[in-house]
């Protein structure tokens, strides 16, 4: 082997903060206030900010390794965490706010976290779980809001207040160098098909994610935008945005805790978001507000769905109502989390049905991961766009562990497997069709609930709908649809099964329908399917029989 003479630099998350701070000094983070004017700090003071906060945690006692939790919603401070915590050589790790309190303390203690910050408006929520946290030595709160909960049940643990801790520092922390591949952050799987897995980002995985997030065959972010992070930071590092934004220098807008379409609405509208990032169930409440008053979304170029499936209509009656372009992309918290997104390749008219057809992938393979995908052999199936089988995954970014669980199932020879079935065409364009565990099986053929679904939400009269596969004498299972009509909308079961009959082939309309208030969601706003078996289980789903 001959040696390159290229230097060994360590690819790290204060290089991030550096080169944001230095380049793009000038550019903002600006938090919603829900009313007043809106927080605003430039990326210079973020970084000195940072800088003040690692002296004071390391004042409190976190060294290299230690783990330092945040319960925040996306605002300035949590921004400056994501920097102070990962270049002082300590770990971030972002807790779900909205878990339940068993699974939040269960993953504060499994990851071992020394300090949490948390946001004055959450206090209330991690004071539930406080005498289950021994290990837990001082929490941060952010605000001047009451913390007396905290403080009633900590067991002796301080409960500082953030910007008295940072008046007390200087800036100039020196970032120490880091290993490029030791732990930078940690997110846990939401746990939506099992417990809660813990997946460690490193440094090195943070910098490339970053670097592929601003590209232009991703998000594809610049200066000149101004980004929208509806996706919550405890999300997956809000899908990479934060860093992003500190490398191409785009400013970032932050919503704190005024997540309801109102308000995202008036963000978007006064700050002039150019791109905004939220899963289909937050774009959907957007629409409907748009349906009950009027708002402007002119300022928006683009918008990112993730997470789950968009249906089509959403895309469309974006596209229609206000020529917004909603770009999906494909991830997961194991894949830190872009995989990839679904540009239509060149040549291909926007708005058209031809785009649409584009659009409506999952992804197309992004430069930095690779994907196959394989039978229930494991033997790998061709790139022909039909083929369906379980998609793996490998690369820099891609988990190859989780923490303190060896899952070796999740694993397949270097590959991360990630419980998504689909297809690859050959040109590397995906469509995830279901999860595994929501795969329907209906005499032996699949039936894919994700398309079910799309076509169910493109009728009038339905606001939500779920689809989940119910056991059956004849077939195994057949699909059993969830649905949530509009208000003041009606729709009766053989109605919706004859608008999917010339949809999708006739043994795959559901003959078991039910009608619902609402689909139960997780707690990152996808829709949850888990609490729909339960119910089914539990003869508590009031089901209609229609003849096929
Ligand atoms: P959880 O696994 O708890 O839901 P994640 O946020 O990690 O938490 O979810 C990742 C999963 O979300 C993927 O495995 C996939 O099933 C689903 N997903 C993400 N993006 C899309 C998309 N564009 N289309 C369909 N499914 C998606």
């Amino acid at each position: 082997m001959i040696l390159s003479t290229m230097q060994d630099f360590p690819l790290s998350v204060a290089a991030i903060l550096r080169h944001g701070a230095r380049v793009y000094g000038r550019s903002e983070c600006v938090t919603w206030t829900g009313g007043g004017a809106p927080r605003r700090a430039t990326f210079a003071q973020i970084a000195g900010n940072a800088e003040r906060l690692a002296s004071a945690l390391a004042g409190l006692g976190v060294r290299p390794g230690d783990r330092v939790a945040t319960f925040c919603w996306n605002n300035q401070e949590h921004l400056e965490a994501y920097f102070a915590v990962p270049a002082m050589g300590a770990v971030l790790h972002t807790l779900n706010i909205r878990l339940f309190p068993e699974q939040l303390s269960h993953i504060i203690n499994h990851a071992d976290d020394q300090v949490v910050i948390v946001d004055d408006t959450l206090v209330p929520l991690l004071a539930r779980v406080v005498h289950e946290l021994p290990a837990v030595e001082a929490f941060v709160v952010v605000g001047d809001g009451d913390a007396s909960a905290l403080e009633a049940n900590a067991n002796g643990a301080p409960v500082l207040r953030y910007h008295t801790l940072l008046a007390a520092e200087e800036p100039g922390y020196a970032w120490p160098e880091v290993d490029e591949r030791s732990a930078a952050s940690m997110c846990y799987t939401s746990g939506t098909t099992g417990d809660p897995k813990g997946v460690v980002y490193s440094h090195r995985s943070t910098f490339l994610h970053a670097m592929a997030v601003q590209s232009a065959s991703l998000v594809g972010i610049t200066e000149a935008d101004r980004v929208l992070t509806i996706v919550p930071m405890f999300h997956v590092n809000a899908w990479g945005l934060p860093y992003g934004a500190f490398l191409s220098g785009a400013t970032l807008h932050m919503p704190g805790p005024f997540m309801q379409p109102e308000h995202l609405a008036k963000f978007i509208a006064a700050e002039r978001s150019t791109l905004a990032s939220a899963v289909p169930t937050i774009w959907n409440g957007i629409l409907a507000l748009g349906e009950r008053e009027e708002i402007d979304l002119s300022s928006l170029r683009a918008g990112t769905s993730g997470g789950a499936a968009a249906p089509r209509v959403l895309l469309e009656r974006f596209e229609r109502r206000y020529g917004l372009r909603i770009i999906q992309g494909w991830g997961m918290t194991e894949t830190s989390p872009l995989g990839g997104m679904a540009f239509p390749p060149p040549g291909v008219e926007p708005g058209t049905d031809e785009d649409m057809y584009w659009r409506l992938k999952s992804g197309r393979v992004a430069a930095g991961v690779e994907m196959r995908i394989v039978d229930d052999s494991g033997a790998e199936l061709p790139w022909d766009g039909e083929s369906v089988g379980e998609i793996e995954v490998r690369g820099p970014w891609i988990t190859g562990a989780y923490h303190r669980d060896p899952a070796p199932g999740k694993f397949d020879d270097g590959w991360l497997r990630t419980g998504d079935i689909g297809t690859i065409d050959d040109r590397g364009f995906y469509q995830i069709t279901d999860r595994a565990k929501d795969v329907i099986k209906s005499g032996g053929e699949w039936i894919s609930s994700v398309e079910l679904e799309n076509h169910l939400m493109a009728h009038p009269a339905v606001a939500e709908a779920a689809v989940i596969g119910v056991p059956d004498a004849r077939w195994d299972e057949r699909p059993l649809a969830c649905v949530v009509l509009r208000p003041e909308a009606s729709a009766a079961p053989a109605e919706l099964a004859s608008f999917l009959a010339d949809k999708v082939a006739r043994w795959q309309v559901p003959e078991y329908w039910t009608f619902l208030d609402e689909i139960p969601k997780t707690t990152v706003g996808k829709f949850d399917k888990k609490p729909l078996r339960a119910r089914h289980r539990d003869a508590a789903l009031e089901i209609e029989h229609v003849e096929r």
